[in-house]
């Protein structure tokens, strides 16, 4: 009986602050009268897109972009315009990453290289997203662009030579995420620098993915030298004009909290998957997880093998055993007879640039 009184009372408290304060989300002003009718719900921009990506065992699975510009340096949206597409697009965390050396619209500015993370993260605050202040060292090959992570001032990174830059970054205790080696000549080449920056631990991670283009032999360099695998948008403008209604690209972190402690602890440890335009990339246990977390498995007939196969999650996977291909949609279920044995593969999981994420049937818990 006290419970139940406690809840309503809790119920007219919550009713009331929605009518005195008119608290934003989906609560509307009505106005209908001959003179002006207002269609108030036509508006949007309060709705957030979930993106369904379980946790895995004993992590949260974090949606994050790790590089993304503003008007600060060569893009062309205010930075709290990021913080509130990266909202709407169901992510937990954004990095804003303008570029040091490139800076077009200085002139028309106020604000040194701090200044955009400033106004993105009094957006963030508001909204429950976790930005991280960072800022993108942007050099020609062999060096290339390096985003430097969790930095405190980014102003110290304006300095002529590039390993100045890279030390200072490391002297602020920054993660280093080496961006699209692909670019801008289609080759990814991992130049004598690169391989002294890592053997230093002077670079952290590296984009497999970047805007709109993959690099199988970089998947190979996240596992030879335990780098994290990331994928991110790289994104100038905004991001619906270029990926549309798809699931924007993003770096899943697996994070003991979700806090800028949580993504930062698990990006150094290596707890990332690259998810990009229904692909992902990372190490096998990370993979495995994923699958395991999305897939729930119900079995219909034991004698048959049959079961049904529900993918509570937005990654549709495809599987392949022997001459057969099985497609499982995100959202969906679908009925199969497993077969007795037989080698599973992957084909949209990527643990390597020849290799996918693979199984045999029998290790399946019916
Ligand atoms: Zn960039």
């Amino acid at each position: 009986m006290k419970i139940n009184t406690l809840r309503i009372c809790l119920f007219t408290f919550v009713l009331a602050c929605f009518c005195i304060f008119n608290l934003n989300a989906q609560s509307y002003s009505i106005m209908e009268n001959n003179e002006v009718v207002k269609l108030s719900d036509i508006e949007k921009s309060d709705v957030r897109n979930i993106v369904n990506i379980p946790n895995i065992s004993g992590y949260y699975t974090l949606k994050c972009d790790l590089h993304t510009h503003t008007v600060f340096s060569d893009g062309d949206v205010w930075p709290d315009v990021r913080v509130k597409e990266a909202w709407q697009h169901g992510l937990d965390a954004i990095a804003i990453t303008d570029h040091i050396e490139y800076r077009p619209h200085k002139d028309m500015l106020n604000g040194d290289h701090n200044e955009s993370y400033k106004i993105a993260k009094k957006k963030g605050d508001a909204l429950g997203v976790i930005v991280i202040k960072g800022a993108e060292v942007t050099r020609s090959k062999p060096l290339g662009h390096l985003n430097a992570l969790f930095i405190q001032d980014a102003n110290l990174l304006d300095v002529k030579e590039p390993l100045d830059a890279i030390n200072e970054a490391v002297r602020q205790d920054a993660f280093i995420l080496w961006n699209h080696p692909g670019w801008p000549d289609n080759k990814s080449t991992l130049y004598p620098v690169h391989e002294q920056l890592i053997k230093d631990k002077k670079i952290h991670g590296v984009e497999v993915f970047n805007y709109n283009e993959y690099y199988p032999v970089v998947f190979d360099w996240c596992k030879n030298y335990s780098l994290a695998f990331t994928a991110n948008s790289d994104i100038h403008y905004l991001v619906k004009e270029m990926y549309g209604a798809n699931i924007r690209p993003m770096t899943l972190v697996f994070a003991s909290e979700r806090s800028e402690k949580g993504v930062r602890d698990a990006l150094f440890a290596g707890r990332t998957a690259a998810y990009f335009n229904g692909y992902l990339a990372a190490k096998t246990e990370y993979l495995y997880g994923l699958l395991e977390a999305s897939l729930k498995i119900k079995l219909i007939n034991p004698e048959k093998r049959k079961v049904e196969i529900t993918n509570i999650s937005d990654i549709s996977y495809r599987m392949t055993c022997g001459d057969k291909l099985y497609v499982f949609p995100a959202g969906k279920a679908i009925q199969i007879e497993i077969p007795k044995e037989g080698k599973v593969t992957v084909t949209n999981c990527f643990t390597g640039m020849n290799e996918h994420l693979a199984f045999n049937v029998s290790d399946i818990n019916l």
